[in-house]
């Protein structure tokens, strides 16, 4: 397939806001693919040239884009990037600049020039890159150049999810969109969407039998939540409950060399736990792949430190003197890998006893405390002596549950409780959209337009309008540094709003806000006719309390939580 295919296929698609449409576009494109060519194409389509979790950035900025255009047309830097601040995309610049062409770049060499672009660095590599860039441009059409832009910008915002391409895949390569948990399975144990398009075209017995392998990040199992002790036990019975810790979630793998640590959003954060990795090494011989809390610890009295101390180390230099300031512990609790045996399908007590003679309590990591817990009275007790050493609460969980990949489910409950009767936990919601604000807030966004995720259609349903919370600093640098850059002229095809903001976002900012209630709302279509015929769930007196850069938008509270949560109030 030429690119320029690829692109009018990439135009339509963003053109359309129908979810089934989309589906159908993209399975008709996969269909016209070759297998060399598809997986490939799978990665253009999320704006990557390589899995996430490579890191494999492009580099480059707008202006340096502009830059390659200017050089591509022989036009002047100036002129181009004064044309590019009239219109406000430097794609649609190129397409009005650049001369039609007849056939296309061949999908596969855009891909590979793509590739070489990111994978340059180095002293000189800002000049080389730009240079690729101008060559690529100036073999390129209008369509094309405006894709290859906004691919190696980052803006490429086609209003397509993981969820979506892999339902796609499900249609145009086993024939059944209804076969996207295959794929999905598949995913969740490798997070490479690319590597999932390869099996997929091996068949479904490739897909059924795909394990973990190290070094490649398993998506996180994450918990529930229930409100009291008593429903605790009555849904898990006798169980086996953990401190829960209140630091960095860190998924470590170990292939006997090599050392890869990942994030809950499937980051390579290795750099950020040098210390930590040296006490692994030094007693952790086989290969593995363990799942932990990494927690600071006060230097001075020994104390737990909440997680915002872990934020200190997310810096480009990590120093010896940083890490004595917030000196981490890591608290394993999960062992999903050791020695060249996948245990994710093994029930929890017997992970559990792997993980504890696979792992000696050591200075600077333990396994996390846990106990078998039979009654209300026990697990009341457990919890406090918890809070007591400074953790969050308790993880209760399910004895003989399996690890499932990258799902929020029942078998893991978390217990912490809120002051003052506000809403047993909080939420974590996607901001979609803002209002202008008035008085002293005008110029700034006065409030936001929030959403949960829907999972099984892939799309935000919005939950609230949040305007407090807010510091001075927040409203006039913060808010508008991090929400400008996702702007758009129309709502993106994956939210789904009855409300009007001022202004629309791309699902990307993550928040935690707390509410005092969940209501019935014929404005917000979080779980829109799933408590009530055309009513949606909304929150009350919501309240702003930080950013969550931890997670992706699709790892926002889902609407079916919000249901549950909501549901919760009355018991
Ligand atoms: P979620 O998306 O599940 O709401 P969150 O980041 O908001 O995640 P919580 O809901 O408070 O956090 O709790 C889940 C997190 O608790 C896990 O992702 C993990 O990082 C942490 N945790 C701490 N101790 C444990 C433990 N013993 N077992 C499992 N997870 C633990």
């Amino acid at each position: 397939m030429t690119f320029k295919r690829f692109a009018e296929y990439l135009a339509r698609i963003e053109a359309e806001s129908g979810r089934l449409e989309i589906i159908r576009m993209l399975s008709e494109l996969f269909s016209e693919l070759s297998p060399e060519e598809l997986p490939k194409a799978v990665l253009l389509l999320t704006g990557r040239v390589a899995p996430e979790f490579l890191g494999l950035e492009f580099g480059v900025a707008e202006k340096e884009a502009a830059k390659a255009l200017a050089l591509a047309l022989g036009a002047d830097e100036g002129e181009v990037w004064k044309r590019v601040r009239e219109v406000g995309d430097l794609g649609r610049v190129a397409e009005e600049l650049l001369p039609e062409r007849e056939g296309g770049i061949p999908l596969l060499e855009v891909y590979q020039e793509l590739l070489a672009l990111a994978q340059d660095s180095g002293p000189g590599s800002q000049l080389r890159k730009r240079e690729r860039l101008a060559a690529l441009l100036k073999r390129a059409s209008p369509l094309e150049a405006v894709y290859i832009l906004r691919i190696v910008t980052g803006r490429l915002r086609l209003g397509v999810g993981e969820a979506t391409i892999l339902e796609a895949l499900a249609q145009a390569v086993l024939g059944d969109r209804g076969k996207r948990p295959l794929l999905e399975r598949a995913y969740n144990l490798t997070s490479d969407l690319a590597y999932v398009a390869e099996l997929a075209l091996k068949g479904e017995e490739a897909l059924a039998q795909v394990q973990v392998q190290v070094g490649k990040p398993i998506r996180m199992m994450l918990a529930e939540r229930l409100p009291s002790p008593e429903m605790i036990m009555k849904k898990l019975g006798r169980h086996i409950a953990e401190y829960k810790y209140d630091g960095e979630r860190i998924q470590v793998h170990y292939d006997g060399e090599r050392f890869w640590i990942y994030s809950r959003r499937i980051e390579n954060i290795t750099h950020q736990y040098p210390d930590l990795l040296e006490a692994f090494r030094e007693h952790l011989k086989k290969p593995y792949i363990l799942e932990a809390e990494a927690v600071v610890h006060d230097p001075v009295t020994g104390e737990p430190l909440p997680f915002q101390y872990v934020l200190n180390r997310k810096v480009k230099h990590l120093t010896e003197a940083l890490m004595e300031r917030y000196p981490v512990r890591a608290y394993v609790f999960e062992l999903l890998y050791l020695d060249g045996e996948p245990l994710l399908d093994l029930p929890l007590v017997e992970r559990r006893k792997r993980l504890e003679s696979f792992v000696p309590p050591s200075e600077r990591f333990e396994p996390s405390t846990a106990r078998w817990i039979e009654t209300v009275e026990e697990l009341e007790a457990f919890y406090e002596e918890a809070l007591e050493v400074g953790d969050e609460g308790l993880m209760c969980k399910k004895p003989d549950g399996n690890y499932e990949a990258g799902k929020r489910g029942f078998k893991w409950v978390k217990f912490k409780r809120a002051a003052g009767g506000r809403l047993a936990d909080t939420l974590d919601v996607v901001v979609v959209g803002a209002w202008w604000g008035r008085g002293r807030r005008s110029g700034t966004y006065g409030s936001l337009l929030v959403a949960t995720y829907n999972p099984e259609e892939d799309r935000f349903e919005t939950v609230s309008k949040v305007g407090s919370g807010f510091t001075d600093e927040d409203l006039q640098k913060i808010l508008p540094q991090r929400l400008d850059p996702l702007r758009r002229e129309e709502p993106s095809p994956r939210v789904w709003a009855l409300l009007e903001p001022d202004v629309w976002f791309e699902p990307g900012l993550v928040i935690e806000v707390e509410a005092q209630e969940i209501t019935l709302s014929p404005n917000h279509t979080c779980a829109y006719g799933k408590v009530k015929e055309g009513r949606g769930l909304a929150l009350r007196f919501p309240r702003f309390l930080r950013y969550r850069d931890d997670k992706k938008p699709e790892e926002a509270t889902t609407s079916q939580e919000v249901v549950e949560l909501y549901r919760m109030q009355w018991k």
